[in-house]
């Protein structure tokens, strides 16, 4: 119970960012109270502008947003281009070539955050959240039996409190109010590197119909990520491994020119290009990004979604789709509970468990990926054989990076498989053809992993149900709690 006189609500998210937004609309669908502290005033900038189709064709869609990013103008992101591993050609994946992507899913956007992240936290506001800019959460006030509200400072710099039911803590990497849910956070040992990024105007675009797509270029020190967020705006960043660091230090000028010159294909890309200097992309940033999780992602009263529970290399643009998946697995903990159809143990759990297993997945792949001795034949080979379905080593790998997973097929669109098959047989059947002409016969451990097929299950079903709603077929339990969404996505049911 909150004292007399304080504000008392059902849910306190702090921190408006897509995983904090997306909680907030899921929850308050529902007619709960639900207040979002945000301590900037959006549009505010932020990094993390390669998206995945899961995060558009599912989340979005869930949230009622679809229409509204359509209207935006938003770069077409229809795969990725890669000059990575051991082969010295770049190489390209469509999302079209999975038949889980297939047709009108078949793309993600480049956004820019500041218009992508407002356009969410608008469409809180519209549901009914109380959005409050400028309310910087100081505390959470507790107890040891559970978490009872926060403390904040107001835009106007007065001390406040609020009390509620839930406080979700989605304020981002750089927060500290992750501390108060009790236990450590760990770093990657493996994954420890630098970014230096800035923004470029009139650098090349791909071939068409790649000409949306990120591409990420490895060279000695590490990596590069492209990303055209417009026709003629370009975000690129390199990403350098710890051993490297000395190389982001100095005059960040200077430091990020040095390191497009040692990657021959972003240094041709940018031949004409010049870097921005004025407004929210004027400035070289650099940001640790060290993979990391917390050693626990709820206690009673409190959970943490998004980068405020964890991290992981940005080379598959992952951050976004977490973040946001993240958020509808702690909304369905917190509907089930408020609503009283599941205890707050079971659905808690539930949430940890799905969240932990989808971060080892990407955790797991990026270790066998950043292995540059083999060849993009044999990261498809051996996603196929992780996912043992019976379509091509190329379509498991896109499945893989695309956030979806290999046997929900027909749940992307109403058409049948086959159609869809049939449609695009071309585009497929060369693509398996150039997969089978440089397959590798080594298979990468990762891919044995069942925890990497059971995540690519459950992220395809987040896809079928925003088509299909109610339709989606009914799922089974992944873990001992037996608990299943129930059919409209937004609360947990017992299996059965
Ligand atoms: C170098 C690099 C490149 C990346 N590239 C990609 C990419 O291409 N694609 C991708 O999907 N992801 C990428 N990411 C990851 C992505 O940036 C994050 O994973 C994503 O933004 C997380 O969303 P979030 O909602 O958890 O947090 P955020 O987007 O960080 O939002 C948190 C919000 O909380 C607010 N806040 C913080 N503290 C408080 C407080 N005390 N009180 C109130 N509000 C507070 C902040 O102002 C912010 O608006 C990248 C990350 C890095 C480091």
């Amino acid at each position: 119970m909150s004292p007399e006189g304080v504000e008392d609500v059902d849910v306190i998210v702090v921190g408006g960012g897509p995983g904090g937004s997306t909680l907030a609309s899921l929850v308050a669908k529902q007619g709960h109270r639900v207040v979002i502290l945000e301590k900037e005033h959006f549009p505010r900038y932020q990094i993390g502008e390669s998206l995945l189709p899961s995060t558009i064709h599912g989340i979005c869609r869930l949230i009622g947003v679809s229409d509204k990013l359509a209207q935006a103008g938003f770069t077409l992101k229809r795969g990725g281009t890669f000059r990575w591993g051991s082969n010295p050609s770049p190489w390209t994946f469509s999302f079209s070539i999975s038949s889980r992507m297939a047709g009108e899913t078949s793309f993600a956007y480049q956004v820019e955050r500041s218009k992508f992240d407002k356009i969410l936290l608008d469409n809180s506001r519209r549901i009914g959240v109380d959005v409050r800019e400028g309310c910087s959460v100081t505390d959470v006030i507790g107890d040891d039996e559970r978490v009872r509200g926060v403390s904040y400072v107001d835009a106007t710099g007065n001390e406040k409190k609020i009390y509620s039911r839930y406080v979700v803590d989605a304020s981002g990497n750089k927060s500290r109010i992750y501390q108060r849910i009790g236990g450590p956070r760990q770093y990657s040992e493996f994954f420890r590197s630098l970014a230096l990024f800035g923004y470029f105007e009139n650098g090349k675009r791909l071939p068409a119909p790649n000409s949306g797509n990120i591409l990420s270029a490895a060279f000695d020190s590490g990596w590069f990520w492209y990303i055209p967020l417009s026709e003629k705006l370009t975000s690129v960043g390199a990403v350098v491994r710890r051993e490297m660091a000395s190389k982001v230090q100095g005059d960040p000028e200077r430091a990020l020119q040095a390191l497009i010159d040692e990657c021959p294909m972003v240094k041709e890309y940018l031949g004409d290009a010049k870097r921005v200097t004025e407004g929210k992309y004027g400035q070289i940033r650099v940001r640790k990004d060290y993979s990391y999780s917390n050693t626990r992602f709820w206690r009673p009263g409190m959970a943490l979604i998004g980068d405020a529970a964890c991290f992981v290399d940005p080379v598959f643009s992952s951050g976004v789709h977490l973040a946001t998946y993240s958020a509808l697995l702690a909304a369905r903990s917190i509907n089930s509970v408020m609503a009283g159809v599941i205890d707050e143990e079971a659905a808690f759990k539930e949430f940890e468990l799905r969240y932990r297993r989808e971060y080892g997945v990407f955790y797991e792949f990026l270790m066998s990926f950043y292995d540059m001795h083999v060849s993009e034949s044999s990261y498809f080979w051996s996603a196929k054989k992780v996912t043992k379905n019976t379509h091509s080593e190329l379509e498991s790998f896109v499945d893989l990076v695309g956030g979806v997973s290999s046997g929900e097929a027909a749940f992307t669109e109403t058409t049948s498989v086959a159609q869809r098959f049939k449609d695009r047989s071309k585009e497929f059947a060369d693509a398996i053809d150039e997969v089978v002409a440089g397959q590798e016969q080594s298979m990468l451990p990762l891919f044995k992993s069942s925890v990497v097929q059971q995540a690519m299950q459950e992220s395809s079903q987040v896809q079928a149900r925003a088509v299909l709603g109610e339709d989606a077929e009914a799922e089974t339990p992944l873990f001992d709690c037996g608990l299943v969404p129930s059919p409209d996505g937004m609360f947990w049911s017992a299996a059965g």
